[in-house]
């Protein structure tokens, strides 16, 4: 089961009820975190985020909102007595100014390990046992998206491994979906496992303009995470200007993507009230959350 938190959901400025856009996701006792604007810390420290458990650090991109709060979150993390390996995930763009933040905080007792991903093309890698994939978007500078997909191994059943009298020394082999031969018999994994489950998927996308790509890119997801500045349509024509999309085409990304729930997040400072739109964007897509600061979901 994977747990994650929206620890704010503001774009641009932090302001007193809304914290800067960052995802908290929590797997087997590890964490990421994705994007670190100003105080990010604060908000993931309020919302019961463990940051002693943080593990990797994806960004999205240097604008401010996203990445001036490293250097205080790397020295909390050193305060909570962080001293394994920090990875960091994004593009080269990101590492000269990870280095460049990093001047004001030179002590740590951690190591910071960079990653580099394209920022032409879809890289794909893996993290904490789950399969990452980051994909280039269209703001105003570069600019990656993120989808984690956990693919499960089915439930070993113990009670058909006996049936077949397998002796409990090959059960962790046939688990991990290896076969095995027993005087001459064949035993594959499907033998003594359940139904095949489907994986979980989470996709994560702000800043960007809507493109069509963006669709593919979050096929069948679970949790589709996905920015709106603004959550009235007489926006669109501004905000793609500035490299950015309003409520209803984050919620076609998530009708077309066949995605099973849609948070927003990444709301312009100037948008008081974004749950005013709430019963409209339904209409679009059903399963839209019109996100708060801290809004948690555990995904099974
Ligand atoms: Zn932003
Ligand atoms: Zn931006």
């Amino acid at each position: 089961m994977i747990d994650v938190c929206l620890a704010g959901t503001g774009g641009m400025l932090p302001m007193p009820e809304r914290w800067l856009t960052c995802f908290w996701l929590e797997y087997n006792g590890k964490a990421c975190l994705i994007d670190c604007g100003e105080g990010t810390q604060i908000t993931l420290s309020k919302n019961g985020c463990k940051i002693s458990r943080l593990d990797a650090l994806f960004i999205t991109h240097i604008h401010a909102d996203h990445i001036s709060g490293l250097p205080g979150l790397l020295l909390s993390l050193g305060n909570y007595g962080k001293t394994g390996v920090l990875k960091i995930y994004s593009h080269s763009e990101v590492y000269g100014i990870i280095k460049s933040l990093c001047c004001i905080c030179p002590v740590l007792p951690f190591e910071i390990e960079f990653h580099e991903l394209s920022s032409d093309n879809i890289s794909e890698f893996k993290w904490n046992d789950i399969d990452v994939k980051s994909i280039p978007l269209k703001h105003s500078i570069e600019c990656l998206g993120y989808s984690f997909t956990l693919n499960r191994k089915p439930v070993f059943n113990p009670q058909k491994a006996k049936s077949l009298n397998i002796d409990v020394k090959y059960w962790k082999t046939l688990h991990e979906g290896k076969n095995i031969e027993i005087d001459g018999n064949i035993i594959t994994s499907d033998m003594v496992t359940d139904e095949k489950r489907l994986p979980l998927k989470i996709t994560y996308m702000t800043d960007s303009v809507y493109f069509d790509e963006m669709i593919d890119f979050a096929e069948n997801s679970d949790l589709l995470v996905c920015e709106g500045m603004y959550g009235d349509d007489e926006y669109i024509d501004k905000m793609r200007e500035k490299g950015h999309m309003v409520f209803s085409q984050s919620a076609k990304v998530a009708l077309e993507s066949h995605s099973k729930k849609l948070w927003l997040t990444h709301y312009s400072p100037a948008l008081v009230n974004p749950f005013e739109y709430e019963e409209n964007i339904k209409k679009i897509f059903t399963n839209t959350v019109i996100s708060r600061d801290g809004e948690r979901m555990t995904l099974k």
